[in-house]
């Protein structure tokens, strides 16, 4: 595993992180299945804490989880991943915008560190930004978990070049480490103004969704990068993820609950495409 310093911290973070969306509880598609009294389904949530732990035992030792997946579950999932190995992981949660008022950040925080069964989160992310909680209260929510011991990083999600400078002229004492954004090949968006700003004032780009949600292995899409899977003799999924963390500043959060996807998605580390590869893999993706 390579690592990446994150924001203007000392700390480094492994390049490839697990993302634990979709994991705990149920699947929307499985409503109707058989199911214990607390609505859990067992056997899928065992494979959850079998891939999280696989991968932290490969080195992805970073782990993202939200309090707004499946109402909690996901850090109770990640909870019983970590145990017994917490001071070898990263844990990254969120906070969602109903909860953004100073009162409910602080009670976030205190219940996801409940369900994830640790004493101090490493990475603190406001979600979305908000509509109608300022980010000033919001932040100083933030300030105060980081001086309390709580928390030790701030970071936000989906927020754009001008919410990110609010965000950080609110901040008295902090830096703001990370962004976390949707990216992937399927979807540059970020490439025209977040990722150059970010870069630029050294937060780390944390991409969510950087298998295009599984998309990246289709056929239309593996087709198309046929020519380097050949070449290098790897995957569609491991062409794309070896393109994203060739990016400066930035770490992918691709999720997998299946053991045989974290392997593949294993095997996009320890190789890297040329820079003339890389250029012509971008091409065939060009944005407008
Ligand atoms: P993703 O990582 O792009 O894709 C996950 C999907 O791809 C899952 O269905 C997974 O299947 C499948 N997959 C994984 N490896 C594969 C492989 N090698 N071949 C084929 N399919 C594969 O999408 P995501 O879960 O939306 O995003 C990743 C993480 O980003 C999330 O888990 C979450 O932590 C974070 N996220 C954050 C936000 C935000 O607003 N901040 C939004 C969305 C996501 P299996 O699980 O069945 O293995």
């Amino acid at each position: 595993m390579d690592y990446k310093i994150l924001g203007k911290t000392e700390i480094k973070i492994p390049i490839l992180g697990q993302g634990a969306w979709g994991m705990g509880g149920l699947f929307s598609s499985q409503i109707g299945i058989s199911v214990n009294s607390n609505n859990i389904d067992i056997e899928k949530e065992k494979k959850d804490i079998e891939s999280l732990k696989k991968g932290i035992k490969l080195g992805w030792t970073f782990i993202d989880t939200a309090e707004a997946y499946a109402e909690g579950r996901s850090e109770e999932i990640v909870a019983e991943a970590i145990k017994d190995q917490r001071d070898e992981v990263f844990i990254a949660t969120k906070v969602w915008p109903n909860n953004f008022s100073y009162d409910n950040i602080i009670k976030s925080a205190n219940q996801s560190l409940k369900r994830l069964q640790i004493d101090v989160i490493d990475l603190y992310q406001l979600h979305w930004p908000s509509k109608t909680v300022p980010i000033k209260e919001s932040m100083k929510a933030m300030e105060q978990l980081v001086k309390d011991g709580k928390i030790k990083h701030i970071g936000i999600s989906n927020f754009s070049v001008e919410q990110t400078k609010e965000a950080q002229e609110t901040l008295t004492k902090n830096e703001i480490v990370s962004n976390q954004v949707e990216y992937s090949l399927l979807n540059r968006n970020i490439e025209k103004e977040i990722m150059p700003y970010c870069e630029k004032n050294n937060i780390t780009i944390i991409a969510w969704s950087p298998l295009a949600r599984g998309k990246i292995a289709e056929t239309d899409v593996s087709s198309r990068l046929k020519p380097f899977s050949d070449k290098y003799g790897k995957t569609s999924i491991q062409i794309a993820l070896n393109w994203l963390i060739s990016k400066n500043n930035t770490v992918a959060i691709p999720k997998a609950s299946k053991i045989e996807h974290l392997l593949e998605n294993d095997g996009a580390l320890n190789w890297k495409l040329s820079n003339k590869d890389l250029e012509l893999v971008e091409n065939e993706f060009k944005i407008d």
